[in-house]
């Protein structure tokens, strides 16, 4: 497959890149993506990953659009206030870049759906607010080995980071966060308040770890975490390890 003349035109600004090239865009026009979650950091990662190419993009949420999401989660509008985040969601997209095939999966991230959904993509987005759904996407992704791009923010913090833990030893996100792995721990985190421009850059900062990862563009994220302060204006890049003990990687 090689680029079409308008393709050509469209990915300009990514081709000329020497980390993409046209070979690497034609690699981001096969890729397969899988975003859970369609809020606060779903909106931008998706957005972004989108209008950069990404050829085959599924998305999954249950929820509706409402009035206290349009404060951070871009992908939606006024008009879309009742309607699936999915839906609205895909409105978006196919309005942005016809070359996106967008599958949505209007459900809940169960152990159950999830299972079923990451086993048709290659990499798996956690864009979700809640702990519970955090180690049910690490379980998955270690065990089906797809590589997990991880975010999550809080108030005016962000955190992003990439889990391989079915290779070379590397930790798994219950590795990094073990003393949460108590299900009944489930209140989003965006209840406790956040900023949506801090969201924005986070989400976009998803993004770009994605798309790195299709194309291997080092350094890569794999046993670190990159941890965001935007009141401090700090941004630190922290080594993790992997816990031998983890119930989910080290069994
Ligand atoms: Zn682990």
């Amino acid at each position: 497959m090689s680029l079409s003349d308008q393709q050509k035109q469209r990915y300009l600004r990514n081709t000329i890149l020497p980390e993409i090239s046209e070979s690497g865009q034609e690699k981001l026009l096969r890729a397969r993506v899988l975003i859970v979650g369609a809020g606060g950091l779903g909106s931008p990662a998706l957005l972004y990953l989108a209008a950069a190419g990404v050829g085959n993009i599924g998305v999954i949420d249950d929820d509706v659009v409402e009035l206290s999401n349009l404060q951070r989660q871009i992908i939606h509008n006024e008009k879309n206030l009742g309607q699936k985040k999915v839906a609205s969601a895909a409105t978006k997209i196919s309005l942005l870049n016809s070359d996106v095939k967008l599958e949505i999966f209007s459900q809940r991230a169960t152990r159950e759906s999830l299972r079923k959904i990451s086993a048709n993509y290659d990499f798996i987005l956690d864009c979700t607010d809640n702990f519970p759904t955090r180690f049910i996407i690490n379980e998955i992704c270690h065990q089906q080995k797809k590589p997990l791009i991880f975010a999550a923010v809080k108030g005016f913090l962000g955190q992003v980071s990439v889990f391989k833990s079915y290779e070379n030893k590397n930790p798994c996100y219950a590795c990094f966060n073990p003393n949460i792995v108590d299900e009944t721990f489930s209140l989003p985190l965006s209840e406790k308040g956040i900023l949506g421009s801090v969201a924005g850059a986070i989400g976009a900062l998803q993004a770009t770890t994605t798309i790195k990862e299709i194309l291997t563009i080092e350094e890569s994220l794999v046993g670190k975490i990159l941890v965001s302060d935007f009141l401090k204006n700090e941004f630190r890049k922290v080594g993790l390890k992997k816990n031998s003990n983890c119930v989910i990687c080290s069994v």
